[in-house]
């Protein structure tokens, strides 16, 4: 399922000219266009408001395809409603404020609507789940998810942090809600769309909300990410979409074999592990004997780093193996202060 269109309903021309060249894509399932900006900085360019809803609604008349606007408001959802917009989003910024979530889902109790909630800003699956869960109890039938990163500090190529293991987490524990992907807002930038969106289809969700414009340079928010229409059709057409299940019973016998012996090496892990737990607990007891402290920082540097070591020797990712032994190591610590505390308390 594929919703495009612009960031920003700009102009009659810009919104008409987009979509009449997204029409070309074959399978285009409705168009998008931000009605209010909700902008970071006052100043930015914050939409046009209620007086674009026309192009957008003549667009998707002209296609004869529904339509998407943000809703930040409950004037937004009445002027949305009232115009004809059938599928209504909520923003990052709004998902995680369940006031702001809980009016916009009064707005629209009984309304005959889509709504498809974004995940907040920050990766906080509950206020996800939580958002989903309001338009549910005001009896909207259609629900949607779109995954669209998060805010993060860390160093990344992309403008948010693709975090899938947020829309993994979400197919697990909802798995009756259908999850698109706004490739747009995790990549920040043309060149590196099409690869978010093939990651998307390769975990997956099931389907794309991907910003276009017609003159993407000159867009007046998000100009870096926004691709043309034309290439949004050629970055579709190149996409592989991947099947859940393989027909081909070869094909599954080599997956089943290959997944008794992954059954196996995780029996040896999980052994592996409880055999070092047994040897922690003898250190505790050292530790009990000789009175010495159950944190020694100086051993816990030792292992990071040999283990980073060894990790690179592997061929392995040292922050993966990092990040194993810090689980690993926080409970060798709570399996220690468990043993001390009993001691104490005996
Ligand atoms: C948008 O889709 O243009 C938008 C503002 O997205 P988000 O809420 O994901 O930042
Ligand atoms: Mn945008």
């Amino acid at each position: 399922m594929l919703i495009a269109g612009p960031c920003s309903a700009e102009s009659y021309e810009q919104v008409l000219e987009t979509s009449r060249e997204l029409a070309a894509i074959p399978g285009l399932f409705g168009l998008r266009a931000g009605i209010w900006k909700p902008r970071t900085r006052p100043g930015s360019f914050e939409g046009i408001g209620e007086q674009s809803l026309p192009w957008l609604i003549e667009a998707g008349n002209e296609l004869g395809l529904p339509v998407a606007a943000e809703v930040a408001k409950t004037e937004h959802v009445e002027a949305c409603l009232k115009a004809g917009v059938s599928i209504l989003w909520i923003g990052a910024r709004t998902t995680v404020n369940p006031i702001y979530v809980q009016e916009l889902a009064e707005a629209m109790r009984g309304a005959d609507v889509n709504v498809l909630v974004k995940n907040p800003i920050h990766p906080e699956i509950n206020l996800w789940i939580g958002a989903l869960e309001r338009f549910e109890q005001v009896g909207i039938q259609s629900i949607g998810a779109v995954h669209r990163g998060y805010f993060s500090l860390a160093a990344s190529p992309y403008r948010n942090e693709a975090g899938w293991e947020l829309a993994v987490e979400l197919r697990e524990r909802v798995p009756e809600v259908p999850i698109l992907c706004d490739p747009s807002h995790i990549a920040g930038k043309r060149a590196l769309v099409p690869e978010v969106c093939q990651i998307a289809l390769d975990l997956g969700l099931d389907g794309l909300m991907v910003e276009a414009h017609n003159n993407p340079e000159r867009a007046l928010s998000d100009a870096d990410q926004q691709l043309t229409p034309k290439r949004l059709k050629e970055v579709i057409a190149s996409l592989t979409i991947r099947d859940q299940i393989n027909g081909n019973i070869l094909v599954s016998n080599e997956l089943q074999k290959l997944r008794a012996q992954i059954d196996e090496v995780d029996h040896e892990l999980i052994q592996i592990v409880a055999k070092r737990l047994e040897i922690i607990r003898e250190i505790a007891n050292e530790k009990d004997k000789h009175n010495l402290a159950i944190f020694q920082l100086k051993r816990w540097m030792e292992i990071v780093e040999t283990r980073k070591q060894a990790a690179n020797e592997s061929k392995l990712s040292s922050s993966m193996i990092h990040e194993l032994f810090r689980v690993i190591h926080k409970n060798a610590l709570e399996e220690q202060v468990r043993i001390l505390n009993k001691r104490n308390s005996d």
